[in-house]
């Protein structure tokens, strides 16, 4: 008795120290462990450095130079010259004048505006060159490039001349009806602080007129070594890049007497702010409330990542309940979001956004806020906690599993966070041991104390953006419902009822076996016949650790429908993806899978039929049991149609004013004619023919026969997890193995074979829109699809040149050409872009005489080397990544093309001449089909 008595003691005791063990191991003020693999360092001129060695992109690199630079250190009468200065380090360096940048990394394979790129905001400036590649010197070139950017900016008086109307047109392209009713707000959303009055595009009175010096002033102010970080990310030597930078750069001399960074702070305010616009392009209501909190920029420690994980975790359980509400029919808002988010250097803040339905501004706002509100008043349940904490920890093990892979940019997040706002680049791993402790210690009184103070008294502001001619909520009104819901005594806690079961308990599934197995070693994979007759492709490859793709697909697709089925089918998707799946809700769905990684969606496009999926590693299985009731049980919901109903409602009233919405209306009905039955507008006739059992037929039919689809499964996933799930979940799908389906080529045709039309809108800011096609039917043959697509890089590359930066007609004028295999093999070239009125039709004749020249065999060396460049090395690229082995086996099951022969590409490539490529343009062009529609405003 007396010994029982000793061993349950000793039990308890063992317990409640190890318990207390647990709490002393963290110490709140610890700082959070550092990911030790990032070198930084500082020189003595004040530059700050970051090296980091990651071989996720093999062969490559990327360099960064981030400027603790941005608007807000604009005089009044500087207004736009921050970001103007972006634009002009690429118009001339020291050692790289004129184009010298473009030219020098183009001929490396690089392109500007993706690999070569930057941007400017309100706190900053950072600078790319991204992928580029390690051999040929281009190491020193990359990082002289970055040299050149910290100092040695030629900012000549033709360059920067040249550069005022390209930037004219960058603010042009970027208006709109939301983009004006934003630029309103700013001064509620940042309390009159320097934030509001300092839009990074600036003042075009500014961007026309500033004088040279003013700009060279701004430059040598701001752009100095105590200011900079660079960043080298890639497959290269820590301590050999590091030496490079010491002696690069220590050279490079600090300014004397440098004028203060200032940090602005936004003010405190306990009266809410108010902002209230409608703009004639803009015909549906927004409401955003936000709850400025102060943000620290001293080191983070453990407590920080306590209050972060309580506040994230506080922050998706409210948003996951306001989002089952809109999933309601009777639910007055389209679409609402919670979101803690940072607004400025020193601010973050806590935001409710709400898309009401048309004329419940009232209603939808005190939805929304009444949940809140319960948040508020009772905290959360421990069912909601539990399945947050298991998201948070399927989130770090997915980290963690891929933490080799990481890309460049979000290893330059991390560091640009690091030098910019002092976050902690962090370990990982680390983190989450901590994590875990914290998490397991989490108490409801400490969620619901941090919804409290999330949602403050103080430092609130309110913007709508209402529409002219409806029911809009005033400042009174919204000042009303806010006090009404805070003192409702009558709210009551939420509440849920989960019965435990799971995607496929309900289902009767009756295990099928792998008939026959074949292995292929020409791609290396192997495919399984299974017992219902589907086929599966299958390939390990962990390129990409924890990371595991499905794609199934069958022919026939919406070319077999009658046309008044085609608008109900173009919402197949959208209605079964709203609906959930098997016996759950969407809703219930999303909390039955909490913790996992796994998702499927389906697609139906013009000739095919097919699922597409994706998890990790651990979740294979509920990935492939989602396949299993997508055939076996899937789920039309009637409550999803009403409120599918309402979100096309919703669309229908958004785009009716919207100025590219009436444009691509108008482009349907000059190329393909009014009312063709294949290619309709989105109008209200279009929305009475969507039927809901029209749309169930449909996926019925489509979706009849699993022995029709063929699979592919690609990834981190070994043979032997796979086989057994395969059999009890894909094997085990009834059919009827009858079917064998394929395409028809019957899609709408244009109504003549040259159509130039200019069509002229009302426009609040007069800006021009151009759309040129060409399209030409020929044999497929890979050597044509590489040369079509040469074509359009070579387009791209020329028009950049005369429209944008010849002529600053146009800030991203885009030239493509690709080839479509099915139905019809054909060329299709392609140019549009937003440009000044006055030059449209200059503009025009431009890109046409590019084409023309092409045409003509006029081909430069330089231009075809770029482009032969590039596309070698992103194939080179593109290998080191799971979705290459993916398209190893589509290609070569479904067209018996094999990707990794030389044939397929790279000898095409490395041959290619310009006759190749003139040849394409001259049919295109020569015989081809084309339009030309350019929208104009009316005088
Ligand atoms: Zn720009």
């Amino acid at each position: 008795m007396k010994h029982i008595f000793i061993i349950v003691f000793s039990f308890f005791i063992a317990i409640s120290i190890k318990g207390q063990a647990q709490a002393q191991e963290l110490n709140f003020n610890d700082p959070l462990p550092l990911d030790e693999t990032i070198k930084k360092g500082v020189l003595l001129n004040g530059m700050t450095y970051y090296i980091k060695s990651t071989d996720v992109v093999k062969d490559a690199a990327s360099y960064y130079i981030i400027q603790n630079v941005g608007s807000i250190l604009e005089n009044e009468d500087q207004q736009g010259l921050a970001h103007f200065l972006e634009h002009m380090a690429f118009n001339g360096t020291e050692h790289f004048p004129g184009k010298g940048i473009l030219n020098t990394l183009q001929k490396h394979g690089a392109v500007f505006g993706k690999d070569i790129n930057a941007y400017t905001s309100f706190d900053e400036t950072v600078y790319n060159l991204s992928d580029i590649p390690t051999k040929d010197g281009l190491i020193d070139t990359c990082l002289t490039v970055l040299h050149d950017w910290s100092n040695y900016l030629l900012l000549t008086d033709e360059e920067i001349d040249a550069e005022r109307g390209v930037i004219k047109e960058e603010w042009r392209t970027g208006q709109s009806g939301q983009k004006r009713l934003y630029v309103k707000s700013l001064p509620t959303t940042y309390n009159h602080s320097k934030y509001a009055d300092r839009m990074p595009i600036g003042l075009m009175s500014v961007v026309e007129g500033f004088d040279y010096k003013s700009l060279r002033d701004f430059y040598q102010d701001w752009y100095r070594t105590d200011l900079q970080a660079i960043a080298v990310i890639g497959d290269v030597d820590v301590n050999e890049i590091e030496q490079k930078i010491i002696e690069k750069f220590s050279k490079i001399p600090p300014i004397e007497n440098p004028k203060e960074r200032i940090i602005i702070d936004i003010p405190e305010n306990t009266e809410m702010g108010f902002s209230f616009g409608t703009d004639p392009e803009l015909s549906s209501a927004s409401i955003s409330f936000g709850i400025r909190h102060k943000k620290s920029l001293e080191t983070e420690t453990v407590a920080d990542l306590k209050r972060d994980l309580l506040q994230s975790m506080a922050v998706s359980m409210l948003s996951s309940r306001v989002s089952d509400i809109a999933q309601k029919p009777e639910a007055s808002f389209l679409a609402g979001r919670i979101g803690y988010t940072s607004l400025s250097r020193t601010t973050n803040y806590f935001y409710m956004s709400v898309y009401p339905k048309p004329n419940q501004q009232k209603q939808a706002f005190k939805e929304v806020l009444t949940e809140v509100q319960r948040a508020v008043n009772f905290g959360f349940i421990q069912s909601e906690i539990d399945r947050a904490i298991a998201n948070i920890r399927t989130s770090y093990e997915n980290q963690i599993a891929k933490k080799e892979d990481k890309s460049h940019e979000q290893i330059e997040r991390a560091i640009q966070n690091n030098f910019l706002s002092n976050r902690t680049m962090d370990d990982i791993e680390k983190k989450y041991e901590i994590s875990k402790k914290i998490l397991a210690g989490i108490t409801l009184e400490e969620l619901h104390s941090t919804i409290k103070k999330l949602y403050a008294k103080n430092n609130r502001f309110l913007n709508i953006a209402g529409v002219e001619g409806q029911d809009n909520l005033s400042e009174d009104l919204a000042r009303e419902v806010i006090l009404s819901v805070e003192n409702d005594s009558s709210l009551k806690p939420y509440n849920e009822a989960l019965d435990g079961k799971t995607l496929v308990s309900s289902l009767n599934i009756i295990r099928g076996s792998i008939k026959k197995t074949k292995n292929d070693k020409a791609v290396g994979s192997t495919t399984f016949i299974l017992s219902n007759g589907v086929q599966v492709h299958y390939k390990f490859v962990d390129k990409e650790k924890n990371k595991v793709s499905l794609k199934a697909m069958s022919y026939g697709g919406t070319s077999l429908l009658a046309d008044e089925d085609l608008p109900s089918a173009s919402l197949v998707r959208n209605l079964v993806q709203m609906s959930g799946l098997g016996d759950f809700t969407a809703a219930d769905l999303k909390k039955m899978l909490a913790g996992k990684t796994a998702g499927v969606r389906i697609g139906l496009s013009e000739i095919s039929e097919s699922l597409s999926g994706g998890s990790n590693t651990k979740d294979v299985e509920t990935m492939l049991q989602m396949v299993h009731v997508y055939f076996a049980k899937p789920r039309f919901d009637t409550d999803a149609f009403k409120v599918l109903e309402s979100n096309i409602d919703g669309y229908l009233i958004r785009r009716s004013k919207n100025v590219s919405e009436q444009m691509r209306d108008s482009l349907i009905v000059t190329v393909y004619g009014k009312n063709n039955p294949k290619e309709r507008i989105f109008n209200q006739e279009y929305a009475d023919n969507i039927s809901f059992e029209k749309i169930k037929k449909i996926y019925k039919d489509r979706f009849a026969d699993v022995s029709d689809f063929e699979f592919f499964i690609v990834g981190d996933v070994k043979e032997a997890q796979l086989k057994p799930l395969l059999e009890q979940y894909i094997a085990s799908i009834p059919t009827k193995k009858t079917r064998r389906e394929n395409y028809k080529d019957n899609g709408a045709e244009w109504v003549s074979k040259h159509i130039d039309k200019d069509i002229f809108l009302t426009l609040e800011d007069p800006k021009a829109n151009v759309n040129i096609m060409y399209k030409k039917e020929m044999p497929f043959s890979r050597k044509n699809v590489i040369c079509t697509n040469v074509l359009g890089d070579i387009l791209q590359l020329r028009i950049t040149e005369t429209i944008r930066e010849a002529e600053g007609g146009a800030y991203s004028p885009r030239a493509s050409a690709s080839f479509e295999r099915q139905p019809k093999p054909q060329a299709i070239v392609s140019f549009s872009f937003d440009c000044n009125p006055d030059m449209a039709d200059k503009l025009v004749g431009i890109v046409n005489g590019e084409l023309q020249n092409i045409a003509n065999g006029t081909i430069s060396d330089e231009d075809l080397s770029k482009i032969r460049t590039n596309f070698l090395k992103e194939y080179e690229q593109a290998k080191d990544k799971n979705s290459f082995d993916m398209q190893l086996l589509t290609k070569y099951f479904r067209f018996k093309e094999n990707i990794n022969d030389p044939k397929h590409f790279e000898s095409i490539v490395k041959s290619m001449s310009k006759q190749d490529i003139q040849n394409i343009a001259k049919q295109v062009l020569n015989t081809g089909k084309s339009y030309e529609v350019v929208f104009k405003p009316k005088q």
